[in-house]
């Protein structure tokens, strides 16, 4: 018989023995206990980098009693968290912004209120808020980022247009944002894709090269004459409106639509030789920024009367073009915001959804853009 080898561990090895498996337990114990924070934290929306910079700053009370926040968490996310500006992370409102808390700081060190800093972060991008905050605090924050669509790269000209003309915030925001504190035809957005709600005036502008997706041929007796040429989705919308408005006895007829880039350069050579340069400033756009060059537009003719506003197919289109995504784009009481001089024929496509709201709320295409297109 083999005999059975008992293992003796002598009296200070079993000593050693027993506190580490005391030390092990309570290391455990703790994991247990922190992970369990952590998953607190993570419940409430924080990540698990976020979580541990909270706990190794001493802030789970802080933080529980908030709640979920988003700006909190980047801030703990951030090598650029500032122990006092905590109170000031829990009330400004997060954006996704690379640079978000290192330029809050700066904002909070200039002076800026929370409320003011939400405004600034929102109206701009991360570059936009990292330039602005380089200055030094400047006034108006409220009254031009109050508008929703008040940009904050364009808080100079805002600014400057203000002091130049006296006007409210709200018409500077506006007019800044189309453009129109520069002189027209100069300094004007190129706009390079097709959509039925595009906008092109004097401050937006079309390049020679620009042609509408869906060009095609506009058939008879839709135009008054053969080769005319539009969008596709504009002429479908047109032919339901042209039968809609036969049925209850209106005659209506395209007389102009598509206008390619030479083909304006040929009008406006014309008129300048027949009328001069005055005439052709103040009736004619320039090549690019005509709206028919978008093949959106049409000049719209009445089969009974030669002078359209003076036909029952005027007052018609008034009140029903819309349904079919129309807008009478150039009215009387509208053509400082326009740019155009009055046109009662000229229409455009814009598609149901924007010709409905333009239409109940009375105003222009341009305005639409600033609020609801332009970001
Ligand atoms: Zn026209």
């Amino acid at each position: 018989m083999k005999k059975v080898k008992k293992l003796h561990l002598k009296e200070p090895f079993n000593k050693i023995f027993r506190i580490m498996l005391v030390i092990l337990g309570s290391l455990v114990a703790l994991f247990i206990f922190y992970r369990y924070q952590i998953g607190k934290l993570e419940h409430l929306g924080y990540s698990e980098k976020a979580s541990r910079n909270i706990l190794f700053q001493f802030k789970k009370d802080y933080i529980l009693s908030v709640g979920e926040n988003k700006t909190l968490n980047a801030a703990f996310e951030s090598v650029d968290y500032k122990e006092e500006n905590l109170d000031h992370y829990s009330k400004i409102v997060y954006q996704n912004h690379k640079h978000l808390i290192s330029n809050i700081n700066r904002l909070i060190s200039k002076g800026y209120s929370n409320q003011n800093i939400s405004m600034i972060l929102k109206h701009g991008s991360d570059e936009d808020v990292i330039a602005f905050s380089k200055r030094e605090k400047v006034k108006y924050v409220e009254e031009f980022y109050s508008i929703s669509y008040a940009k904050l790269k364009y808080y100079d000209r805002y600014v400057h247009y203000a002091d130049e003309t006296g006007e409210d915030e709200e018409t500077v925001v506006l007019y800044v944002n189309l453009g129109m504190d520069e002189e027209d035809y100069k300094n004007a957005t190129i706009v390079k894709e097709f959509s039925p709600s595009m906008l092109v005036n004097k401050h937006w502008m079309l390049d020679e090269s620009f042609k509408p997706d869906d060009l095609i041929e506009i058939k008879l007796p839709y135009a008054s004459e053969k080769g005319m040429k539009a969008s596709k989705v504009a002429i479908n919308a047109f032919i339901q409106m042209y039968q809609d408005a036969k049925k209850e006895g209106y005659g209506l007829v395209i007389n102009s639509s598509y206008r390619s880039y030479q083909d304006q350069e040929e009008i406006v050579d014309t008129y300048r030789s027949l009328y001069g340069d005055s005439y052709v400033e103040k009736y004619v756009a320039l090549p690019g920024y005509s709206e028919h060059q978008t093949g959106l537009a049409f000049d719209i003719g009445s089969t009974e009367k030669n002078v359209f506003a003076e036909s029952k197919e005027y007052d018609w289109m008034l009140k029903n073009a819309y349904r079919y995504g129309f807008i009478h784009r150039f009215t009387k009481s509208q053509e400082e915001i326009t740019g155009f001089r009055s046109e009662p024929w000229h229409y455009r496509y814009v598609g149901k959804k924007i010709a409905k709201y333009i239409q109940e709320h009375q105003i222009t295409l341009e305005e639409y853009f600033a609020e609801f297109l332009d970001s």
